[in-house]
């Protein structure tokens, strides 16, 4: 038995991935801050629900504590991610962008993998065969913002293309300091979601594609890698 546990299931890419990991035969935790929304969407894959915001240290070891009486944890994909958008799906103006804007953002992005994959350390641990998937994007690559033919090359938002970069370097990090764990970090690519107002080029079921592969991964660790492979960065 496969215990998977995604935060941010209950709609978008880790919504699909519960699904497409269902139909692999894991037993799929859907990882929610909002519980109406989280049963909701577990009821209509199949999955267990835990209610878990990642900002938060207290659901988060609640969630531990449902996971450790299920049995434990296998796999792990820290998918729940925010984008600050202005609420006509436009960009803020970078020079209104405070600290504070900034913080928020990873504190979800990024402290929040860091809060959950702690919490859950010694659970993973305890698997024969755990696996941690971060899920980051492609705006983390530094050569696609240099390059001025790329769509990426001046993305109107400060903080979201840090957060995915400082994601990717705790990756590494964490492989190397629990080589026991295979943990690597997805480009799903860009795909319509409520995150981007639906303007992905791609669908969910593109997009969940390589980190559903990853999920599933029994060999490489510290990668960054999108649908196509491994990506450098
Ligand atoms: P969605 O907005 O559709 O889904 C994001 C999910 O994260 C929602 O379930 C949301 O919950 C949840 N979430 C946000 N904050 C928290 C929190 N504090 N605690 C728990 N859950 C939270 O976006 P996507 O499906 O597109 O995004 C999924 C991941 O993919 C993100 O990490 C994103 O950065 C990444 N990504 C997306 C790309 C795209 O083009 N769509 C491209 C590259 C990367 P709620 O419903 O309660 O808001």
């Amino acid at each position: 038995m496969t215990n998977t546990l995604i935060t941010g299931a209950n709609k978008g890419l880790g919504f699909e991935t519960a699904r497409r990991l269902l139909a692999e035969g894991h037993t799929v935790y859907v990882g929610a801050r909002d519980e109406e929304r989280g049963r909701r969407a577990a009821e209509e894959l199949g999955a267990a629900f835990v209610r878990l915001d990642v900002t938060d240290d207290a659901s988060v070891l609640a969630a531990v504590r449902t996971l450790e009486a299920a049995g434990g944890l296998d796999v792990l994909v820290n998918n729940a991610g925010i984008e600050p958008r202005r609420p006509d799906g436009g960009f803020v103006d970078p020079a209104a962008v405070t600290a504070d804007d900034v913080r928020e953002v990873f504190e979800t992005n990024v402290f929040g993998p860091v809060r959950v994959l702690q919490a859950f350390l010694p659970l993973l641990l305890r698997s024969p065969a755990p696996v941690v998937v971060n899920v980051s994007s492609g705006l983390a690559l530094t050569r696609a913002l240099a390059d001025p033919s790329a769509p990426e090359h001046f993305y109107p938002d400060l903080s979201y293309p840090a957060s995915k970069a400082a994601l990717n370097m705790l990756t590494v990090q964490y492989a190397k300091a629990f080589p026991n764990l295979r943990i690597n970090a997805a480009d799903p690519g860009f795909t319509a979601t409520d995150l981007n107002h639906n303007t992905g080029t791609q669908s969910v079921a593109e997009g969940a594609e390589v980190i559903v592969r990853l999920a599933c991964e029994k060999e490489v660790s510290g990668t960054f890698q999108e649908g196509a492979g491994v990506l450098p960065w």
